[in-house]
C-alpha cells in the first residue's frame, strides 16, 4: 500500500492526541513499522532517534529483547484476571520490589492503568483518608503553578498549565494554588547553586491561610517536565516537607515523569532524603511497553481504611485493567534489568556526556536562555532576548518549526512551547548523544538563520 494512502486513511478517523487535527493536512502522521533501541522506522525505510523515549516512556530501547520475551512467555500463560480477591506472581513481586526500592516508609501499593489514573487514585486517598479521621473539613488540595498532572479533571485541577487547563476552568477543583519554583526566572535572583528555596514562602503562607482545609499538595518533585522541564533544586523538596508536616497535610509526590532514573537517582525523593505520602509512578515502570500505574502509600493512610466491612471505609476505586499480568510482568523485568545491569551506574557517564556536548553547544548562542539539566534530562530554552529572558511568542511555534526540521533529518524531539528538550531512553549509545546534540544544534542553526536571527 502506498504511504501516502495510509496516511490518509489515518486522519480519515483517527483523533491523535495533543493535537490541533488540522495540522496534520500540512503534516500528516509518520507510520511507523518498527523500532529498535532508540531508533523507530517509517514506512519508506526513514529512521528517527527517539531522543523523547515516546513521551517518556521508554527506558531500555524499542523492542527491547528481555521485555518483549517476558511479556511474550506471559502472554502464554496469562493474560488478565480480575484483580479483586485475584492475584498473580508478576503483582506480588513488583509491589514487593516497588516497596524496597522507593523511600522508606511506603508501604502499600495500589495498581492503576496510567499516570492520570495514579493522581486520581492518589487525590482520593488523601481525601477518604480525612474523612475517616474525622478531619473531614480537610478536602482541598494545595497544587502548584506550572504543574501538570495529567488530563482526567481532578489531576487537571491540580494543573498549572493554561494551555491544558483554560477551557475546562468551570469544571475543575476549587484547589489552592502556590507559587512553584522558578528558577530560570527566580524572583529572588538566586541560582540553584546558592539556593534556599525562598520561594516555598508562599506555600507556607497558602498553608497558614488555609490549614484547616488542605488535605494533600501534589508536587513534581525537580522537574516541572510539562511545563517545559523546568528543573529546582531538592531543597525546595525538603523544606515542602517540613511544611506539611506541621501543617498536618499529606505530601502526594507525583513521579510519573522522573521515575526510575531520570533525575540520576532511581527516584527524584531520594535526592531531597524524604518520604512522601503518595508516591504515584507510571511511564517507565512497563520500559514503555503498556499502561501501568503505581500508588505507593503509608502504613499510616492504609489503617484508615482496614476495617469491618459494614464501617464502609474501603478504598472502591478500581479500573477494569488493574493489575494487568502482562503489564505487571514487564515491570518485573525493567526491575530486574535495573538490578542486575546496573543501570544507574551505567547512566552516570552519560549524563556527563550529554551535559559537556550540550553546554558547549547551546550555551552561547544568541537565542538560548540557558541549557539546563538534571539527572539524564537536558532541555534548551530559547528566549526572544537573552537579557531580559523574554520568551518567544507562543503563537510564533518556534518549537514546532524546529520539530519538523529535526525530523528531517531523522531526530524526534518535540519540543514543549519553546523548551527543546532530551529525554532520551537510556540505552542510547554515546555516538548517538553526540549525534542527537549535533543534529539539534544544526536544526536550531538552520531555522533561526532562515528567520534572520542567527548572530
Ligand atoms: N503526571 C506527570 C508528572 C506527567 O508528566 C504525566 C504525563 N505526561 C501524568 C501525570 C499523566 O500521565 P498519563 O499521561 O499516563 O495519564
Amino acid at each position: 500500500m502506498m504511504y501516502e494512502e495510509l496516511q490518509a486513511r489515518d486522519v480519515e478517523h483517527i483523533w491523535h492526541p495533543c493535537a490541533q487535527m488540522k495540522d496534520y493536512e500540512t503534516f500528516p502522521p509518520i507510520v511507523i513499522e518498527r523500532g529498535d533501541g532508540v531508533w523507530l522506522t517509517d514506512k519508506q525505510g526513514n529512521r528517527y532517534l527517539d531522543a523523547v523515549s515516546s513521551w517518556w516512556v521508554n527506558l531500555f530501547g524499542h523492542t527491547n529483547p528481555r521485555i518483549s520475551q517476558a511479556i511474550a512467555d506471559q502472554a502464554q500463560k496469562l493474560e488478565h484476571v480480575i484483580f479483586a480477591n485475584f492475584t498473580h506472581e508478576p503483582a506480588i513481586h513488583v509491589a514487593e520490589k516497588l516497596v524496597e526500592l522507593t523511600p522508606q516508609g511506603l508501604e502499600k501499593v495500589f495498581f492503576a492503568d496510567n499516570g492520570s489514573a495514579a493522581i486520581e487514585v492518589a487525590l482520593k486517598m488523601s481525601f477518604q483518608y480525612r474523612a475517616q479521621t474525622s478531619q473531614p473539613e480537610k478536602k482541598q488540595f494545595l497544587a502548584f503553578s506550572n504543574a501538570y498532572h495529567g488530563e482526567t479533571l481532578g489531576a487537571l485541577s491540580m494543573g498549572g498549565v493554561g494551555l491544558y487547563n483554560d477551557v475546562y476552568a468551570p469544571l475543575l477543583l476549587n484547589v489552592v494554588h502556590a507559587q512553584g519554583p522558578d528558577c530560570f526566572r527566580c524572583p529572588f535572583g538566586e541560582s540553584p547553586e546558592t539556593c534556599q528555596a525562598q520561594c516555598i514562602q508562599d506555600t507556607e503562607k497558602q498553608f497558614k491561610k488555609h490549614a484547616n482545609t488542605i488535605s494533600a499538595a501534589i508536587i513534581e518533585p525537580l522537574i516541572q517536565a510539562a511545563a517545559g522541564m523546568k528543573m529546582y533544586p531538592p531543597i525546595f523538596l525538603e523544606k515542602l516537607r517540613d511544611l506539611c508536616d506541621a501543617y498536618d497535610v499529606h505530601l502526594i509526590a507525583d513521579e510519573v515523569a522522573v521515575g526510575f532514573g531520570r533525575t540520576g537517582t532511581l527516584f527524584a525523593c531520594e535526592q531531597a532524603q524524604i518520604t512522601p505520602d503518595f508516591l504515584c509512578l507510571s511511564k517507565g515502570i512497563t520500559g514503555g511497553y503498556l499502561p501501568l500505574s503505581a500508588v505507593l502509600t503509608t502504613e499510616d493512610v492504609y489503617r484508615a481504611f482496614y476495617d469491618d466491612y459494614g464501617t464502609m471505609k474501603a478504598f472502591l476505586h478500581s479500573h477494569s485493567y488493574t493489575g494487568n499480568p502482562l503489564a505487571l510482568r514487564a515491570a518485573q523485568e525493567v526491575l530486574a534489568i535495573f538490578e542486575e545491569e546496573q543501570v544507574m551506574e551505567t547512566l552516570v557517564p552519560k549524563q556527563q556526556i550529554l551535559q559537556e556536548l550540550a553546554h558547549a553547544a547551546f550555551e552561547e548562542l544568541p537565542y538560548v536562555g540557558e541549557y539546563r539539566q538534571t539527572g539524564f534530562v537536558g532541555a534548551i530554552e530559547l528566549v526572544a532576548d537573552r537579557k531580559t529572558k523574554e520568551p518567544f511568542p507562543s503563537d510564533e511555534r518556534i518549537g514546532y518549526e524546529i520539530y519538523q526540521l529535526a525530523l528531517k533529518k531523522g531526530l524526534l524531539i518535540r519540543p514543549l512551547g519553546n523548551i527543546i528538550y532530551f529525554m532520551p531512553p537510556y540505552v542510547i549509545s554515546e555516538e548517538e548523544i553526540e549525534w542527537m546534540v549535533n543534529t539539534t544544534k544544526e536544526v536550531m542553526e538552520q531555522f533561526f538563520y532562515e528567520r534572520g536571527q542567527l548572530v
